[in-house]
């Protein structure tokens, strides 16, 4: 294992607006206050939304889309850094008009109805995703 402390720094609870793409709303929000590491989580409902499953076999993501509206359950993500911009890593839980609940990688193209939020910022080393090749994935440059 490896791991970096940290110390809070801001906390931010926000809402985006009705029709906005969820990722990139996240996002853009990081960059404009310049959040570099962070936790994010967030809850409301959208009115469809694209997910998507790392197929550790093929080494791309399948794309999952949900053209209806849904409750966002769960989203829970955090922000480093990629490429060194602020860069958001995302999953959500939906649920239909029956309770049930899917979900996976937050996509672009999934666009909000409403939805409430929370950052914590950290305080600390930089934290930077590379391009790792036993996964296919930019993780985290900590362990070595
Ligand atoms: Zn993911």
């Amino acid at each position: 294992m490896a791991a970096i402390e940290y110390e809070r720094k801001r906390t931010f609870m926000g809402r985006i607006p009705y029709g906005e793409d969820l990722l990139a709303s996240l996002t853009g929000f990081a960059r404009e206050k310049g959040i570099t590491k962070g936790r994010l989580q967030m809850i409301g409902a959208v009115q469809g939304a694209v997910v998507g499953f790392y197929d550790s076999r093929s080494g791309k993501y399948e794309d999952m889309v949900f053209d209806k509206p849904m409750e966002v359950l769960s989203l829970t993500g955090n922000i480093s850094l990629k490429d060194g911009e602020p860069f958001v890593h995302a999953h959500i839980t939906l649920g239909d008009d029956k309770g049930q609940s899917f979900g996976g990688h937050l996509m672009a193209g999934t666009v909000v109805f409403a939805a409430e939020f929370i950052i914590d910022e950290f305080e600390g080393k930089d934290l930077e995703r590379e391009y790792d090749e036993t996964t296919g994935l930019a993780l985290w440059n900590i362990v070595k």
